[in-house]
């Protein structure tokens, strides 16, 4: 069920019977020469989407602008402050709240917006208005993603690239691939800009010239179908864990 096609008196049944919604946040900036600034935004949504169809659960609109001022050296990024977008998503989610929702899924599509998601949740949590907690795509298929991939790479890489060309293809320049794999930074790990430990890097344009880290030619839609799939399985696995929980049980345990 998505939430902007309904009318209240539907929306009242389903508020009635359940008190799950899943949110689906992304964001709009750069993803290399190849893929479009909505990626994660419409990433996000197809998880959201499609998970509420196959459970019956509720999906509300997508958040598309999320936190990313490491990526504004880059033409068409936008970005809104982390304060200012953590106070509008717990807003946003205490207004499902008033219809009766006690649990949230952020379906999250971009890293940069995990930790102000995970504040949000603890913040509703300490308040005990609502359990709400954080959902990544390739969080949940770690294992997948490492066997397909030689050099996944966090941003507008292959696991990207692949999911794109699988949910909207005629947004993705195939001419463009190997010149982001080029222009990019192929390997990137944990060791990566680090200097006697500590990380020194703030932005994107740091690491990378064209905005991109991985190998982008290993992608494929039809490896995409797989890993959205793999992974729509576990969200919607996750749905059904989270609506059988007690509510009383989501919130904070009493001080020993
Ligand atoms: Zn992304």
């Amino acid at each position: 069920m998505y939430l902007a096609d309904e009318a209240w008196p539907d929306l009242e049944s389903y508020f009635q019977s359940e008190s799950l919604a899943l949110v689906p946040l992304g964001s709009t900036e750069q993803h290399g020469p190849h893929l479009p600034e909505g990626t994660d935004h419409i990433i996000a949504e197809a998880f959201a989407r499609r998970a509420a169809e196959e459970t019956g659960y509720l999906c509300t609109p997508t958040i598309t602008v999320g936190v990313s001022p490491h990526h504004r050296q880059f033409h068409g990024t936008m970005s809104v402050a982390a304060p200012v977008f953590r106070d509008y998503v717990e807003s946003l989610t205490r207004s499902l709240a008033e219809h009766g929702i006690d649990r949230v899924i952020y379906v999250n599509a971009h890293g940069g917006n995990v930790e102000h998601l995970r504040e949000v949740g603890r913040r509703l949590r300490d308040a005990e208005v609502m359990y709400a907690i954080e959902w990544m795509w390739d969080e949940s298929i770690t294992d997948r993603i490492q066997e397909v991939f030689e050099t996944p790479g966090p941003h507008g890489g292959p696991k990207e690239t692949s999911l794109i060309q699988y949910l909207a293809g005629e947004l993705v320049h195939e001419d463009r691939i190997e010149d982001a794999r080029d222009g990019g930074l192929r390997e990137f790990d944990e060791s990566s800009g680090r200097v006697h430990g500590a990380r020194t890097f703030y932005d994107a344009i740091d690491n990378t010239d064209n905005g991109v880290l991985g190998d982008q030619t290993d992608a494929s839609a039809a490896v995409g179908e797989e890993l959205f799939e793999a992974a729509l399985d576990q969200l919607c696995q996750l749905c059904e864990w989270l609506a059988a929980q007690p509510f009383e049980d989501l919130l904070p345990k009493e001080h020993v």
